[in-house]
């Protein structure tokens, strides 16, 4: 049962995250008509600071898909790939599955690259398998796992071989370096309940001119007309009727990314490292410990902690639900191993996490855990 407001309820899930107050705000806004002249130019600013959030080059295309992250992954393949299709996926999570699920699902023939649970895929991997490949995907920050995967090197290694490179950037963009344009990446997407504290319903995309290329050269339509890239541009660009986009999701997004490039995407990168190493300094006299062991393959965003031996993982989040705090245990395999801490928008603050450390300290028992933490920060923020 929907028993209250949960205003004051603390979300320190690997997504979705805490609404920006701005974006909550947005939200209040009346409505305009999708074809309005003024949410057009909305449109265009939020186009023009999406291109500075993935770093694109400075005329590329960038669009907010009405739907979550799951269709920036699904338009990519879609629009990108037909059947009979080489495309390496590298798949060291859940998310990588789910890439390679649907790149199956659109014809295409899929080659795994995999990595053990907690570990990166080895560029070296994707080197060996490149041979007469269209398309290679890959998640940036793999939720499932907390893992980082070297997108640079690979990148370097997919731009030589002339496949076009897919890259999930949704628990990365916004939050951790994204230089698509540097990077050589063609296809990028996020979801706006991540990194940008929006609320969930977008998903932002960002194509590379060569990513339109090789969809113009398509031997038949993309089967999803829904997110057909000139369907898009028809709406984004040319400003004709596509499907009527989600106005007040829009006045919400293009409140939380302005906020997010105000504050500075480096001192957001900053902030989630400071975050990320009190968390770690408080707990880890408690026996929490890196799941991830190799500190470059850290996702800075979703950090994964093993939990202490005998630890009651169910029991402590559910007490914690209780006290309207979220915290999200493991997938799978690390179900009962892990709890996977979100550490994007707006639940990377001393606040909430201030907020858990003070409710572990009573049910654990634990005394002095949020002075531990407010230390570990560096004093108490004013
Ligand atoms: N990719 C990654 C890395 C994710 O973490 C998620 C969601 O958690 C998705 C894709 C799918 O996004 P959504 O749940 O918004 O469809």
């Amino acid at each position: 049962m929907f028993e209250d407001m949960h205003n004051d309820h603390i979300l320190l899930t690997p997504g979705p995250t805490p609404i920006h107050p701005r974006a909550q705000r947005a939200l209040m806004r009346g409505m305009l008509g999708h074809m309005d002249p003024e949410v057009f130019a909305l449109n265009r600013e939020i186009q023009a600071d999406l291109r500075v959030m993935y770093g694109t080059e400075p005329e590329a295309f960038t669009a907010l898909l009405a739907g979550t992250g799951s269709l920036g992954m699904e338009a990519g393949f879609a629009n990108l790939v037909e059947a009979g299709d080489e495309v390496l996926v590298c798949a060291n999570g859940s998310f990588g599955r789910r890439m390679a699920e649907m790149a199956a699902r659109y014809g295409a023939r899929v080659r795994l690259v995999t990595a053990p649970l907690g570990e990166a895929i080895n560029p070296a991997d994707v080197a060996a398998h490149l041979g007469g490949v269209s398309m290679v995907a890959v998640v940036h920050g793999e939720t499932s796992t907390g893992v980082l995967n070297p997108v640079p090197e690979i990148a370097r290694l997919v731009r030589r071989s002339g496949a076009l490179l897919t890259v999930d950037a949704v628990t990365t963009a916004g939050m951790e370096p994204f230089h698509m344009a540097a990077w050589g990446v063609d296809y990028a997407y996020t979801g706006a309940q991540k990194c940008l504290s929006a609320p969930p319903g977008l998903a932002p995309v960002a194509i590379s001119e060569r990513a339109f290329a090789r969809f113009s050269a398509r031997r038949s339509p993309t089967p999803l007309w829904y997110c057909d890239f000139e369907g898009l541009r028809d709406y984004w660009t040319r400003h004709t009727y596509h499907h009527t986009v989600p106005v007040n999701l829009h006045y919400a997004f293009h409140a939380a990314l302005g906020a997010a490039l105000e504050e500075g995407l480096e001192t957001r990168q900053a902030r989630v490292r400071r975050l990320g190493r009190a968390v770690v300094d408080t707990l880890a006299p408690l026996g929490f410990s890196h799941y991830v062991r190799d500190p470059a393959a850290r996702l800075p965003t979703v950090l994964a902690l093993r939990l202490p031996p005998g630890f009651d993982d169910a029991g402590i989040r559910t007490a914690l639900r209780r006290r309207e705090i979220s915290v999200t245990g493991g997938l799978g395999p690390t179900a009962g191993v892990i709890w996977r801490l979100g550490l994007m928008g707006e639940a990377a603050h001393f606040a909430p996490y201030h907020a858990l450390m003070r409710a572990l300290e009573s049910l654990l028992g634990e005394r002095g855990l949020a002075e531990r933490f407010e230390e570990a920060w560096g004093g108490v923020p004013a």
